[in-house]
C-alpha cells in the first residue's frame, strides 16, 4: 500500500484566503496541500463574487453610457441593442482566464491541489471525498480552514433559483427581469441592482436600516442613494418584509415601513442580498469541536488559531469584514506566522469599496464613529465638480472627505464618492498604514490633471485650506 503523503500545511478552501495562504506558505518553503470542492480555484471571489460582478458592472456601464451619455460626447449611435448571452459569455471567459491563472500559480509554487470535499478524519489528517475517483487522505501538521461564506437566507424567503434568488443566480440570469426587487442595500445588492437596472430592469431596493450601506459614512450613503435614484433605482428604507406570496407570474411582498404602514410590492424576481454567513461544513465543526461565535464565525486568537491547537481559520469564516483582500492579507500573515515571522493584518486599514457608478470607497473611521468615540477631528472635503479631470471626463459627481486628528493631524479616515474611488482609496490606505498626516498628503506632488488631486485638496482642507476649493 502506498504511503500516505504528509504536508506541513493542509488548507481546506481555495478562495482568496486559502489559495493566497498556500502560495505564501509554499514560498516560505513549506509543503502545502490545498483542497477545494470546486474544480476551478478562486472561491466565491473569483467564481461567483468579485470578478463576475465586476465583469457585468463594466459591460452594463458601457451599455448605459452609450445609450444615455454618448450624445453628450458627440457620439451618435442608433439601433443600440443588447446581447445578454454575449455579455454573460464574456463574463465567463474572464472568470475562466483567472481560474487558469490561479491553477498555474499553484503549479508554479508546487502546491498540491486536491479537488473534492475536504473533511477532517482526525486532527492531522484530511480526507478528500472525490466524485469520480476514490477518496484520498493525507497527513498534515497544521490544518487551515478557509471555507468562506454563503449567501444568508431570510425566513420566508428561501432561495428557489428562479423567483427568489441569491447573488450567484443574479450573476447568471438569462433574461432581464421586468421588475427586480433587491432585499438589502449593501454593496452586493447595490452592485447587482445597478447591473440589472442599467440593462433595463425596474429595480426596487428594500433596506431595513435608515439608509443604504449601513455602517458607512452617512454623507456617502445619502449621496450614493440620490445618485442611484436619479439612475432609476428606487429605495424603500426602514422597511421590513413581513410576508411573501409566490405566483407563477411573480412574487408579492408585504412590507411594513418605519411608521408601521403596511404595503405590498410586486416583482418578477426577488434578489435576497441581505448579507452572507460564514460557512464551515458541520462534520468538520463537530469532528474537531470547534468553537463559534453567535454569528457562526469560527473563534480564533490573534494568531488565527481556532479553539483547537494546530487548526487555523481565516477569511470570511472568521470575524471581520467579508472581503477578498482581508482574506488574502490573513492568508499571508498566517503563513508568515507559521514560519516564525511577524505576519500581521492592520484591520484599521482595510478599505471597503462599492463598485457602483459613482463608486464609493472608504478606509478608517467615519465621522459618526469619531463623534461616538469622542475623538476630536478636522475635516477637509473637495467636490468632483471642481476637479478638471472629472469635468473633462463628464463624471463631475461626488466628493472626497479626509478626516484627520485635531491635535496630531494623523489621518483617521478617508471617504470617497465618485468615479475612480476604488483606485484613489489606495493612496489613503497607504498613508494610514504609514501613520501619515493630512499635511503629508497635502505636501505630496500629485499629477495634474488627475482625480487623486482631490485627495490632496481635501487633505489640505483638513489641516489648512484647499487651494482650489471654496
Ligand atoms: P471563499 O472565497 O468563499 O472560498 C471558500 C472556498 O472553500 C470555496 O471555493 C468553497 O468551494 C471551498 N470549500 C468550502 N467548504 C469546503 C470543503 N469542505 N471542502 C473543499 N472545499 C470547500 N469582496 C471584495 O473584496 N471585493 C468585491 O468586489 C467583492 N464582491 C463580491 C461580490 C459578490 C456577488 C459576492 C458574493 C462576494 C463579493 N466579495 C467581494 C466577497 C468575497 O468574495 C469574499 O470575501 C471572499 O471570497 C472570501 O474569501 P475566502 O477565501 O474566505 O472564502
Amino acid at each position: 500500500m502506498a504511503q500516505q503523503k504528509t504536508f506541513d500545511i493542509g488548507i481546506i478552501g481555495g478562495g482568496p484566503g486559502g489559495y493566497v495562504a498556500a502560495i505564501k506558505a509554499a514560498q516560505l518553503g513549506m509543503r502545502v496541500a490545498l483542497v477545494d470542492r470546486r474544480t476551478s480555484l478562486g472561491g466565491t471571489c473569483l467564481n461567483v463574487g468579485c470578478i463576475p460582478s465586476k465583469a457585468l458592472l463594466s459591460s452594463s456601464e458601457h451599455y448605459f453610457f452609450i445609450k444615455h451619455h454618448g450624445t453628450e460626447h458627440g457620439i451618435q449611435c442608433s439601433d443600440i441593442s443588447l446581447n445578454l448571452e454575449t455579455m454573460m459569455k464574456r463574463k465567463t471567459r474572464v472568470v475562466e482566464k483567472l481560474n487558469q491563472g490561479v491553477a498555474q500559480l499553484m503549479k508554479h509554487n508546487k502546491v498540491e491541489v486536491f479537488t473534492g470535499e475536504g473533511f477532517i478524519e482526525k486532527k492531522g489528517c484530511i480526507i478528500v471525498h472525490r466524485e469520480e475517483e476514490k477518496n484520498v487522505s493525507f497527513n498534515t501538521d497544521r490544518i487551515v480552514l478557509a471555507t468562506g461564506s454563503v449567501p444568508a437566507e431570510l425566513p420566508m424567503l428561501s432561495f428557489d433559483g428562479e423567483q427568489i434568488i441569491d447573488s450567484t443566480d443574479a450573476l447568471s440570469l438569462t433574461s432581464i427581469p421586468e421588475k427586480l426587487i433587491v432585499i438589502g442595500g449593501g454593496p452586493i445588492g447595490l452592485e447587482l441592482g445597478s447591473v440589472w437596472s442599467r440593462l433595463g430592469a425596474e429595480v426596487h431596493v428594500i433596506e431595513i436600516m435608515p439608509d443604504i450601506l449601513p455602517g458607512w459614512d452617512r454623507q456617502i450613503c445619502r449621496g450614493l442613494r440620490k445618485s442611484l435614484s436619479r439612475q432609476g433605482l428606487s429605495f424603500l428604507l426602514e422597511t421590513n418584509v413581513t410576508s411573501v406570496h409566490k405566483a407563477p407570474d411573480g412574487v408579492t411582498l408585504e412590507t411594513t415601513g418605519k411608521d408601521g404602514k403596511r404595503s405590498t410590492i410586486e416583482g418578477s424576481v426577488v434578489l435576497v442580498a441581505a448579507g452572507r454567513k460564514p460557512y464551515c461544513p458541520t462534520p468538520i465543526i463537530e469532528s474537531l469541536q470547534l468553537e463559534r461565535n453567535s454569528r457562526g464565525s469560527l473563534s480564533v486568537n490573534s494568531r488565527f488559531m481556532t479553539s483547537v491547537d494546530q487548526v487555523y481559520a481565516l477569511g470570511d469564516l472568521i470575524p471581520g469584514p467579508m472581503l477578498a483582500h482581508k482574506a488574502e492579507e490573513e492568508g499571508v500573515a498566517l503563513a508568515e506566522q507559521l514560519r516564525g515571522k511577524a505576519g500581521r493584518v492592520n484591520y484599521d486599514a482595510v478599505p471597503g469599496v462599492v463598485y457602483t457608478a459613482p463608486e464609493a470607497a472608504a478606509v478608517g473611521k467615519s465621522e459618526e464613529q469619531l463623534e461616538e468615540e469622542g475623538v476630536p477631528y478636522n475635516r477637509g472635503t473637495f467636490s468632483y465638480r471642481a476637479n478638471g479631470r472629472a469635468l473633462a471626463a463628464g463624471t463631475a459627481e461626488g466628493f472626497v472627505k479626509v478626516l484627520a486628528h485635531k491635535k496630531t493631524d494623523r489621518i483617521l479616515g478617508v471617504h470617497i464618492l465618485g468615479e475612480g474611488a476604488s483606485v484613489m482609496i489606495s493612496e489613503a490606505v497607504t498613508v494610514i498604514e504609514f501613520g501619515g498626516s493630512a499635511e503629508d498628503i497635502g505636501r505630496t506632488v500629485h499629477a495634474h490633471p488627475t482625480l487623486p488631486e482631490m485627495i490632496k485638496e481635501a487633505a489640505l482642507g483638513a489641516y489648512e485650506k484647499s487651494i482650489h476649493g471654496m
